[in-house]
């Protein structure tokens, strides 16, 4: 696997690797890794020729009060893991090359998909997450582009923008990947203190009862988001939102549909964790 800091470096390796006929699969990371971003560097490496995974802590999708120094950085671990695997190219680049003096250029995310959800709690999160991809989409120019499910909300965005800037690559969407336990896996999981992480289980507990209930169609909406919202309360600090919505537009859905996510962000102690889970009409 070759470490590759430099933009313009990557984007002619790449260039000629795409010249020899190689397919070429990208996931975008924050570094960090845990079994859900290995995932999708499996996912990449069974599809495609070459596989490039970048770890850039991107300072545009994180918010003043937000934990962009504290976010994690254990970027000797990280190639350790990777090396494990089958990935080609680690794209590391430098906040100012991606950013670089005199920067002027972001990527606008309709309100209807950016400030609901996550984007409600942190304005100019999409605007960031969106400006980025499309730079490493550019970067890479990827066949394929593997992203988690567990960050919804974010690949209804990726889905929408790569849709609506007529770009080539293939979304691919892989399952969140959970701890034995059902606990997300999420970079921000080693921040939680042994007595958190049994309260952030009430998380994974809560969607997937109301998923249940919902799919037996014995409680309602309300009902079931009510009971979710109230049993989450009682072992979390905070909710921000617990939400049924429809997986495309993210509007709230009030009645049964063929396919509904039920999404939401908590915080346990300081550390906030979001989760989601996908009811298909298959499920039933
Ligand atoms: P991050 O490093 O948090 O920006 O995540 C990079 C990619 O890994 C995103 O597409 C995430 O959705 C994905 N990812 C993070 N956690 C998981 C998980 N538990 N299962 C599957 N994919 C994940």
């Amino acid at each position: 696997m070759k470490l590759i800091r430099d933009p313009k470096k990557l984007q002619q390796i790449l260039q000629k690797e795409r010249a020899r006929g190689k397919s070429v699969g990208f996931i975008p990371t924050m570094g960090a890794l845990h079994e859900g971003h290995l995932s999708l560097v499996r996912a990449s490496s069974r599809e495609n020729d070459v596989t490039v995974v970048s770890i850039f802590v991107n300072p545009t999708q994180f918010g003043l009060n937000e934990d962009f120094s504290k976010y994690p950085r254990v970027l000797r671990t990280d190639i350790k893991m990777l090396r494990t695997l089958k990935a080609d190219y680690l794209f590391c680049p430098s906040v100012s090359a991606m950013y670089p003096e005199g920067y002027a250029t972001f990527v606008d995310v309709s309100p209807r998909l950016a400030n609901v959800l996550c984007g409600k709690f942190r304005p100019g999160h999409f605007r960031g997450v969106a400006t980025v991809v499309v730079k490493l989409l550019n970067i890479t120019g990827p066949c394929r582009l593997y992203l988690g499910a567990k960050d919804f909300q974010q690949v209804t965005v990726i889905s929408q923008l790569v849709r609506d800037l007529n770009m080539k690559t293939q979304v691919r969407v892989m399952p969140t990947v959970r701890e034995k336990d059902g606990l997300a896996m999420s970079s921000r999981n080693r921040f939680l203190s042994p007595g958190e992480r049994d309260r952030a289980l009430t998380i994974s507990r809560v969607l997937f009862a109301c998923k249940k209930n919902l799919l037996r169609e014995k409680m309602g909406f309300v009902a079931s988001r009510r009971r979710a919202l109230s049993e989450l309360k009682r072992s979390v600090e905070r909710v921000q939102y617990f939400e049924i919505v429809d997986p495309r537009t993210l509007a709230p859905v009030k009645k049964y549909q063929e396919k509904m996510a039920v999404l939401t962000a908590c915080f346990v102690g300081k550390t906030r964790l979001i989760d989601n889970v996908i009811i298909r009409n298959s499920d039933k």
